[in-house]
């Protein structure tokens, strides 16, 4: 039966998450549809969601404004499904948010501390190589979008695998990408620029394999 990924369109970068999905659907020939969710209608259509980068206050407030959040709660706590937190996405799903945590209400489903803002402002943005050979076969380096990025601070769970360290110029070790069963948060934005590798990745490791 054809997969169906759902990607939060409630704010921020949504369009660019949908336009590396379709790709990688179109080239690989994945059975998967992708549709945008703002409705509980279409999140109910869902096999898979992607919560987007952009203002995790705003997405929050949104959330409860339209009547989302409760539906978007339950959907990322049921175990059929597959969820990728992508930026404030991740800062959404967190079960616990340092930095101005009180301008929203996350999803408490991935069991981490993460902390808003970790990087600075804007201005203090930047993109560099990511090695993720170490969970993916899909070669090395990435390149990798951080901006007013969060990290996660502290795992709180056995049940959430580490998957990336950002190693700091400072001599920082960051922690940036965390899976817990199937559920994805990365600080980073993968869905800005060309390279589809990581959607490609979550479409096979999550959307299409069983949990
Ligand atoms: N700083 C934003 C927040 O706290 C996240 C930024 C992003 O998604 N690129 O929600």
């Amino acid at each position: 039966m054809k997969k169906v990924i759902g990607v939060l369109a409630l704010q921020g970068a949504y369009l660019e998450h949908i336009v590396c999905l379709k790709n990688s659907i179109l080239k690989h020939g994945f059975d998967v549809e992708v549709v945008e969710v703002r409705t509980p209608e279409e999140l109910q259509r869902c096999d898979s969601l992607v919560i987007p980068g952009g203002e995790s206050t705003a997405i929050s407030q949104i959330a409860e404004r339209t009547g989302m959040y409760q539906h978007l709660y339950d959907f990322v706590h049921s175990k059929d499904k597959s969820v990728w937190g992508t930026c404030a996405g991740l800062i959404f799903l967190a079960n616990e948010v340092k930095n101005q945590a009180e301008l929203l209400k996350p999803l408490r489903v991935l069991d981490v501390v993460v902390e808003r803002n970790a990087f600075g402002r804007q201005a203090q943005s930047f993109v560099t190589d990511c090695d993720f050979s170490s969970f993916w076969d899909l070669g090395e380096a990435f390149s990798t979008v951080f901006i007013r990025a969060p990290v996660i601070s502290k795992i709180n769970s056995e049940k959430v695998q580490l998957l990336h360290k950002l190693e700091t110029k400072s001599g920082q070790s960051l922690v940036v990408a965390v899976r817990q069963d199937n559920i994805l948060g990365t600080s980073f934005h993968p869905e800005l620029g060309s390279d589809l590798r990581f959607h490609e990745w979550y479409i096979r490791e999550f959307v299409l394999k069983d949990h």
